[in-house]
């Protein structure tokens, strides 16, 4: 396996080897069907098994029970922005939304488009290098729900207690973070993530819904933007992106063989820990932009003295194979997206890079 690299993209984003061999073994024969998964019908015995499989064991790391239902959907979370509100901000309501990022913004301006959002609180003028203390946060008790963003990936903040939010439902976007840790679950009513961060690649988005809330949807929405009629079909309403669903089954598999969300923290917390040991430990040469008590396990964001240390850096650590470390553009720098699926390895790697180039250049 030596050609491959230790990838730091943001997303689409590195997937587990293991995974990746499984796929590749049974790409021209799914389980004795003669034919790829790609190629089965979505309507076929075996693929209906996929989705159930993948829907009960989403359901079982996540520990929730009968009250909740999981969507495979697709438009990416960028989709849910919009049917988030056009499913539970009916007209007269409000919705309170948490501002800690780009992604978040993005979500505040689609419910503005169908109906009244309020900003609770946002770090914007701290350009979300932290997340609003709890005092910051001014909630509305009859808000139709408070959205959040459990990870943002372009700032390298994480929330490590989740908002207080009463009886309002709590929605969270927890595209690149999911399944990272444990996390309190039955807090939230519903939270949405796209694959290609944490569950595998591009092309399907993962809902977990509480079944109450299925009620609330009004019948008036095109079906294909109704949350209850996905449900109703387990997801099978139309055509799904049928391998991306089969490789989410996959990485499920594979986080479940690894210990679960518990042993994925470990993991995670031991991997990130490498990073910013490089950044503190480099007396001032490596700046990390996130508030340290908001520091992210998934994205490590970090800047060098310069412009032109920053790129003889991507430069030097693509000659040791460590790619994708190009900071996004609002942030500038770098960042290093560790998600599950990078290993302990790449980690170490990287934080040895970082010191070897701090010793040569600061
Ligand atoms: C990547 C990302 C998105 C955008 O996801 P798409 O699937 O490309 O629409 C939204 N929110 C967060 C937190 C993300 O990290």
């Amino acid at each position: 396996m030596s050609e491959r690299v230790y990838n730091f993209n943001p997303g689409p984003s590195t997937l587990p080897l293991a995974v990746l061999q499984q796929a590749q073994a049974e790409l021209l024969d799914y389980k004795g069907t003669g034919m790829s998964v790609m190629e089965l019908s979505h309507r076929s015995k075996e693929f209906e098994t996929i989705v159930h499989h993948a829907e009960a064991l989403f359901k079982k790391l996540a520990g929730v029970g009968d009250e909740f239902r999981v969507l495979f959907l697709q438009g990416g979370a960028s989709l849910q922005f919009a049917l988030v509100p056009l499913n539970f901000l009916s007209a007269g309501a409000s919705a309170d939304y948490i501002i800690t990022g780009g992604f978040a913004q993005k979500a505040f301006e689609e419910a503005q488009k169908t109906g009244r959002a309020r900003v609770a609180a946002t770090t914007a003028a701290d350009n979300f290098r932290r997340l609003p203390s709890p005092q910051e946060i001014s909630l509305s008790p009859d808000a139709a729900y408070v959205h959040m963003t459990s990870n943002n990936t372009l700032y390298g903040t994480q929330w490590h207690s989740y908002p207080e939010t009463g009886n309002v439902p709590l929605i969270a976007d927890m595209s690149s973070d999911i399944f990272c840790r444990p996390f309190e679950t039955g807090r939230f009513s519903l939270i949405y993530a796209g694959a290609q961060k944490n569950l595998g690649p591009a092309g399907v988005t993962v809902v977990l819904i509480r079944k109450s809330l299925l009620e609330k949807v009004p019948q008036t929405l095109p079906a294909m933007l109704r949350y209850d009629l996905h449900a109703a079909n387990d997801s099978l309403y139309n055509t799904p992106p049928s391998f991306s669903l089969y490789m989410l089954d996959l990485v499920l598999r594979w986080i479940q063989e690894q210990g679960g969300l518990a042993a994925m923290a470990r993991h995670n917390e031991e991997k990130a820990a490498y990073i910013y040991r490089a950044i503190d430990q480099s007396g001032g040469f490596y700046a990390g932009h996130a508030a340290k008590e908001d520091r992210s396990l998934m994205n490590v964001t970090f800047r060098l003295p310069s412009e032109e240390l920053e790129k003889a850096f991507l430069a030097g650590a693509a000659s040791r194979r460590l790619i994708g470390l190009k900071g996004h553009r609002s942030v500038g720098g770098l960042r290093a997206s560790v998600y599950n699926a990078m290993s302990k390895e790449g980690c170490l790697s990287l934080a040895d890079f970082m010191e070897e180039f701090r010793r040569r250049n600061g």
